[in-house]
């Protein structure tokens, strides 16, 4: 049967449809009790970014979609926070000179680290978990965490992590099987204690040491009988712990994920495609979890990475684009847009500079075809997924003015909130904004975009005075221009009759045939650099209908010298 064109597309809808109906039919076939579960993992031991949010958007889109077809579904995000610290990373806003200041806890749980001095977190784990979480809420992913320390300290996965270690000698064999390509072994597993994969002495569980907290632990002796471990740690300290009791220690990353699969009966997981570190091998913990755990590995999709414009990957003060960053400067639904509309192989791009005004523009015009009913089917539906989760509309201004307008106000406004709302009153005379809350959370977000673009000193001011000196020295053809917009001021007063002036002006100079030809433009930036001197005493400047708009007839006639 042919797919319909707009399958083709594919547009958003399709590739969340179809991994929905692989993992219904993949939960069927299983015959497991309870809600489908789909997962993802995140490991907090540096700023968490956009990339990292498409592992997380990808199963959130599918258990959703499971949930909009009214199946039982589930998000579990794992939280590898048990992981071994292995230095401050660049980007997080530690100045390098001071991030030796962490080596000495390098080896220890992330969990056991200290967060930055600033910051009122209780670890370095959750320094790190916490924007995310947040982010995540203001998205509406919902999810139930699961923190990888629990899991060991609570007992949760004790009696997989006996198994484990009883198989060690097949999961062993298993692993070494998966070691003859060199680049997975390069990685190897960074939890194997004492032995390699394969070896004899193979042991594929790492306590961290009880007197130092770090991880150079070596497994002495093991008795299956009683479960008594013996280890020496690298610190000098040697102990004998009863696994049967330990929560402190960590299965090797493929078994651990085995574990995690058995444990939590995961039916879809992505992974990244990550040439540089393909990390835990999930052919081998797929082979695991099926000889060792009778279970079965997750369906999965492998996502392309996610770049950002507008943005450095570190700017000066550190900081890389994160969710949180990228919803200081854009509504939720339309951060979610491109992680819906992209088939999880294909990379795309988050534009938080100039470009955001137009995907804004882009969002705008959507939401006015989904509300006339013009949206084309997929479009819709990408639309729906981006626009609420979870059953719920995500929060959207009551009236969305266009971004670039509310950037250009706050621009001119220098964010007064008084003098916004002035300028926006005067918009649309016949449905004028009454308060400043028919805008939020857009103004926000648009106000936050004009900081972190145009520092406070650069705001362009408007002149106090006319320039009478230039005004005095303009040429008939000026002059003409200048009587043309005057003219003009009072029978336009909304953004888009203004529009239609500040352009008109010197298509009627440059003459009627010359709509798309050098000489007009010319003709329009000349006049517009004229508008910009004139009234803010530089030759450019904010969108000159808003900037019209913002200073109102009567002082533009004044500094017009009218
Ligand atoms: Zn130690």
């Amino acid at each position: 049967m042919a797919s319909p064109p707009w399958l083709a597309r594919d547009t958003g809808a399709a590739w969340i449809s179809r991994l929905a109906d692989e993992a219904v039919a993949e939960a069927g076939r299983r015959a497991q009790d309870g809600p489908v579960v789909c997962a993802s993992r995140l490991t907090p031991s540096g700023p968490l970014h956009l990339g990292d949010l498409r592992e997380v958007m990808t199963s959130h889109l599918v258990a959703e979609e499971l949930r909009h077809r009214g199946h039982d579904s589930v998000h579990v995000l794992f939280w590898y926070d048990f992981e071994r610290f292995g230095g401050a990373p660049s980007g997080i806003g530690v100045p390098a000179g001071t991030r030796r200041a962490w080596n000495e806890h390098i080896g220890k749980p992330l969990t056991s680290v200290p967060s930055p001095p600033w910051s009122a977190y209780l670890n370095w784990a959750y320094y790190f978990e916490e924007p995310m979480i947040a982010a995540l809420a203001d998205l509406g992913v919902t999810f139930r965490g699961a923190s990888q320390e629990r899991l060991y300290a609570s007992g949760a996965v004790r009696e997989r992590v006996l198994v484990a270690v009883r198989e060690r000698a097949r999961i062993g064999a298993a692993l070494a099987r998966h070691r003859t390509d060199p680049g997975a072994a390069a990685t190897g597993s960074g939890t194997t204690s004492g032995a390699e994969a394969g070896s004899p002495g193979y042991f594929p569980y790492r306590p961290y040491c009880s007197a130092c907290d770090r991880d150079p632990t070596t497994v002495t002796s093991y008795d299956d009988e009683t479960t008594a471990l013996a280890y020496t740690c690298a610190c000098g300290h040697a102990e004998t712990v009863r696994l049967a009791e330990h929560g402190r220690g960590r299965l090797a990353h493929e078994v651990e994920l085995a574990v995690f699969w058995a444990h939590e009966g995961v039916v879809f997981e992505p992974s990244r495609f990550s040439p540089a570190s393909p990390g835990p091998s999930l052919a081998a913990a797929g082979r695991i979890i099926r000889e060792v755990f009778n279970g079965e590995r997750p369906l999965g999709a492998v996502h392309a990475p996610v770049c950002v414009s507008g943005m450095a990957r570190k700017d000066r003060s550190g900081r890389v684009p994160t969710p949180a960053a990228a919803l200081a400067v854009m509504d939720p639904p339309l951060l979610r847009l491109p992680y819906v509309r992209h088939r999880p192989e294909q990379p795309f791009t988050i534009a938080l500079g100039r470009e955001l005004q137009r995907a804004y523009d882009e969002w705008d015009a959507l939401a006015r075809e989904v509300a006339d009913g013009t949206a084309e089917p997929a479009e819709a539906v990408a639309y729906r997924r981006s626009a609420g989760a979870t059953g719920r509309p995500l929060p959207a201004p009551p009236r969305p003015l266009p971004y670039h307008l509310l950037a250009s106000v706050v621009n001119i406004t220098a964010g007064d909130g008084g003098r916004i709302l002035r300028v926006l009153h005067d918009l649309n005379p016949g449905d004028p904004v009454a308060s400043l809350d028919e805008l939020w959370p857009r103004l926000d977000r648009a106000a936050h975009w004009i900081a972190g673009r145009i520092p406070a000193g650069h705001r362009p001011r408007i002149r106090e005075t006319p320039a009478t000196g230039l005004l005095s020295s303009l040429g008939a053809a000026e002059r003409a221009s200048l009587r043309h917009l005057l003219d003009g001021l009072d029978e336009n007063r909304s953004l888009d009759d203004l529009t239609a002036l500040v352009y008109g002006v010197p298509k009627l100079q440059a003459g009627s045939t010359a709509d798309a030809a050098p000489e007009l433009k010319a003709a329009q930036r000349a006049f517009f650099a004229l508008l910009y001197t004139l009234l803010l005493g530089c030759d450019s400047g904010p969108r000159l209908p808003a900037l019209l708009l913002a200073l109102g007839p009567d002082r533009v006639r004044r500094l017009l010298g009218a």
